[in-house]
């Protein structure tokens, strides 16, 4: 085989331990690859002369073997530890379906509940939080009467069998815990220090094209307000980061893209509204968090998780409008029962 000559033990080892993990980051990778060269080259390499470029050296190796078994390494910057992040990510099924051969359906209808959450019902013009704390994906445990979820993902051109979706009971708590800890585990979610839920980098991009199939209007006017936006200066997904001030409109950029950004612009203005780019709208969980709402209840109660879990709701809870729907069609949804 081609490239054999080059392709090593070093590089084998290499390859299971970035499978092992799912992803990388260089200060991951430095005693990693510090062991493998110690023993090629048959004396102590130390983490630190670990370099950018023998990563590098190392992922180019991977990437070739990896794409023969259909996978591929994609990076992306994580949005808050503004580390890069290296992932293998599958070509050629996405994440639904990569977690649909380890958990069961119940399991699978519950994440997809879960995303639902984090990029529907919590993710407005209004307020774009894209996570969830515990309170909020315990209420994603029951599985709604004609099951939507199941079908949504359904799109293989396999029939739907409304049969087998109406058996879905939902989750228990604790087995939602359990999923919820799994899937930190396995690396599609990530908790943050406040023990809010959103996708990991490498979640993100292996859900990509999913997402934006999911959560955004295909038919939507150019400029019209989606889910799903990219950052104007990397083009990834943004989930954390900040967003213009017009409430209406999709331009946003990260934390760790705006510096370079603003470089090479006369004013801090958006760029396609022209509106001033004040840096104080955010998406993700300052959204919530740097309102006066949460600093004051902050300031006055402590950050005793269940007080702050209601208050997370009352921050983040959908407008009335929303509301009236949802529960109009969960009234639906009663009657048919
Ligand atoms: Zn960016
Ligand atoms: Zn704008």
């Amino acid at each position: 085989m081609e490239g054999d000559g080059e392709y090593n033990d070093g590089h084998r080892a290499f390859v299971q331990a970035f499978m092992a993990r799912g992803t990388m980051t260089l200060q991951e990778a430095k005693p990693v690859l510090a062991s493998i060269l110690t023993v090629q080259e048959g004396e102590p390499v130390d983490a630190v002369q670990i370099t950018q470029e023998i990563f590098d050296s190392y992922l180019s190796a991977a990437q070739e073997a990896l794409s023969r078994l259909d996978y591929d390494i994609k990076n992306t910057m994580h949005q808050v530890t503004k580390k890069r992040v290296w992932a293998i990510v599958n070509t050629t099924s996405d994440a639904m379906t990569q977690l649909a051969t380890v958990h069961s359906a119940e399991e699978i209808a519950f994440v997809k509940r879960v995303l639902d959450a984090m990029f529907d019902k919590y993710n407005s013009p209004r307020l774009e939080a894209m996570f969830l704390d515990s309170m909020q994906y315990h209420k994603c445990c029951r599985a709604p009467a004609a099951a939507p979820a199941a079908e949504a993902m359904d799109d293989e051109g396999e029939e739907n069998q409304p049969q087998q979706s109406q058996q879905l009971r939902g989750l228990k708590s604790s087995e939602a815990e359990a999923m919820m800890q799994s899937m930190v585990n396995q690396g599609w979610f990530e908790r943050s220090a406040k023990g809010f839920f959103s996708l990991s980098p490498r979640a993100l991009m292996e859900l990509r094209s999913w997402l934006t199939d999911t959560y955004n209007d295909p038919d939507a006017e150019p400029g019209e307000w989606q889910r799903i936006k990219f950052c104007e200066a990397c083009k990834d997904i943004v989930t954390v980061g900040q967003r213009c001030a017009e409430r209406d409109c999709n331009v946003r950029l990260h934390d760790h893209c705006e510096e370079a950004f603003w470089r090479t612009k006369r004013e801090k203005k958006c760029p396609k509204c022209a509106t001033p780019w004040d840096g104080k709208h955010f998406v993700g969980e300052r959204a919530v968090t740097e309102t006066e709402a949460y600093r004051r209840s902050k300031g006055h109660r402590g950050s005793r998780a269940g007080r702050s879990s209601g208050l997370m709701e009352q921050i983040m809870a959908p407008d009335e409008e929303e509301e009236e729907e949802e529960e109009q069609e969960e009234q639906e949804q009663l009657e048919d029962e």
